[in-house]
């Protein structure tokens, strides 16, 4: 068995180029399965599950039956003229996905190595060096698949590449520690400032996450906070001061980035079989909307990074 650091596989779901969102510059964007939060605004669902899985878009499906012939599990069927798919049957082998030339069938989900990652990663290499670009690991969550997350993160080291990890924080801190040393910057994630509101909004107080924020901080790492904004959730004055007084104790942090909610989730959501639930009633926060809120953070002290 090869048990070399360029063969340590992970699970990934997306590596998207020319990412202009995710760090410094013009990178590549590596979407990692698993994740241990269930934020109710999330836009990755596809991120969620640690699983491969199929997403279905129905308003794609021509109904031309080539899954339900060539699915091994049965877990397609046509009743009364609707395509049904039963996921729980499903055995993850991509066949009916490979075979729907409709495209409503997608499998999501590549077990990958480092090494074939890398590759993937390097061939923008040039863009990186004139935009002070690089890759980024995101997700669902980078801490979730630790050895594959570091062996990848040494490696593009080697390489040069400037390192950048998005995290929701809500690990053990080791692992933190064990990615820190290869990171250039940390995108970390701060939701919600009332850790009762924080885990009716994901499913988890902000404990851990705020413990693990300060000890990454005192260790030295660059860390940058991302902080989702969903009107009606979040957007309150108190989260608003909550995020200025971590940036009063955290001195030198690298910037606050405002993530406004958007509703891309809500449609993956039901390509994956999840309930998006009240997803589609947050309202999507226009232009001055926007603008008042960075006008009261910045009022507040809060250093807002574009
Ligand atoms: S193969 Fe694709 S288009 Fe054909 S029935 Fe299945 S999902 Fe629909
Ligand atoms: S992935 Fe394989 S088992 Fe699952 S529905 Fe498609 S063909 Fe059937």
């Amino acid at each position: 068995m090869n048990s070399s650091p360029a063969s340590v596989r992970g699970r990934v779901f997306d590596i998207q180029r020319f990412s202009i969102h995710d760090g410094p510059g013009i990178r590549t964007t590596v979407f990692m399965k698993g994740c241990p939060l269930g934020c109710l605004w999330c836009h990755n669902p596809e991120g969620i599950s640690d699983r491969c899985e199929l997403s279905f878009a129905p308003d794609r499906c021509i109904g031309c039956g080539e899954c339900v012939r060539i699915c091994p599990a049965e877990a397609h069927r046509v009743i009364d003229g609707r395509h049904v798919l039963d996921r729980s049957r499903c055995r993850a082998c991509g066949a009916c996905a490979e075979t729907c030339y409709a495209d409503a069938l997608e499998f999501v989900g590549r077990d990958l190595t480092v090494g074939e990652v890398l590759a993937d990663v390097l061939r923008d290499r040039a863009f990186y060096e004139t935009s002070g670009g690089g890759m980024t690991l995101s997700g669902g969550e980078p801490a979730s698949q630790i050895d594959f997350s570091v062996a990848l993160l040494k490696a593009a080291k080697a390489e040069g590449l400037h390192c950048v990890v998005e995290t929701s924080g809500q690990c053990e801190y080791a692992r933190l520690a064990r990615m820190a040393p290869h990171v250039d910057l940390f995108l970390y994630d701060w939701k919600e400032s009332d850790s009762r509101r924080h885990e009716e909004f994901t499913g988890v107080s902000n404990e851990l996450i705020l413990t693990n924020l300060r000890r990454l901080h005192a260790g030295g790492a660059r860390v940058r906070l991302r902080c989702p904004i969903i009107p009606g959730l979040n957007d309150r004055p108190e989260h608003f001061a909550g995020i200025a007084s971590l940036v009063k104790e955290l001195d030198g942090l690298d910037g606050v980035e405002i993530m406004p909610y958007h509703r891309l989730g809500v449609g993956k959501m039901e390509r994956f079989g999840l309930d998006p639930g009240g997803r589609d009633e947050y309202e999507v926060p226009s232009d001055e909307q926007r603008a008042s809120w960075i006008k009261t953070m910045m009022g507040l002290g809060i250093p807002i990074t574009p």
